[in-house]
């Protein structure tokens, strides 16, 4: 059955392929990645009610190290969906839920599917999902335990009960069609994971 995630799963498959990340790996080194494709990753401390990153566009974003590792990498491969999309320049707050708008929610759909790839994770799932197994998958793929167990239910490996949470609310992409862009957000040129 084809899903609104189907597209998305399928430009992080070209952007890991243009990275030359093999698609049984887990990401190795998320920074090379980032240049392979074209984004300058600046850490930096970003002060008091500090955002988790600022995404400045035309291939530059500022990333605020004090998160916790699992988390920081997430943000690293959200920025770089909104570098590939082309997607306006704003502050992170909250990356992995909720997402309060459509690019939000697209970037971290990528992110995840970057950093959790469907052939790795499939390589890596043991025949009983357990607790364990999926805090042993987060600590392999260096994401946090929900983005293992989103992954595990969006590649159909466990049940989503085993999920909970909540669902995603309303119609996919509520946004209007920005220029350039068709009705779910995606730039009508060709994605260019070269940029
Ligand atoms: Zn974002």
């Amino acid at each position: 059955m084809s899903t609104w995630l189907d597209p998305i799963e399928a430009d992080a498959e070209r952007a890991r392929l243009r990275a030359g990340i093999r698609p049984d790996a887990a990401v190795p080194d998320l920074e090379a990645a980032c240049q392979a494709l074209g984004l300058v990753v600046v850490t930096r401390s970003l002060g008091p009610g500090r955002p988790e990153g600022i995404y400045l566009g035309h291939g530059l974003a500022l990333l605020d190290p004090g998160g916790l590792p699992a988390r920081t990498r997430f943000a690293t491969a959200h920025l770089l969906a909104h570098h590939l999309y082309g997607d306006r320049p704003h502050l992170e707050r909250e990356l992995e839920w909720p997402w309060p708008d459509a690019h939000q929610r697209r970037a971290s759909a990528f992110a995840a599917c970057l950093l959790v790839g469907r052939e790795a994770l499939r390589a890596r799932v043991p025949a009983r999902v357990t607790t364990e197994a999926v805090l042993r998958l987060a600590t392999e793929f260096q994401v946090s335990p929900r983005v293992v167990l989103r992954r595990l239910r969006e590649a159909g490996l466990v049940e989503p009960e085993a999920c909970p949470e909540p669902e995603d609310p309303g119609p996919p992409w509520p946004v209007a069609p920005r220029p350039g862009h068709d009705r779910v957000g995606r730039p009508t040129r060709p994605f260019d994971p070269g940029r």
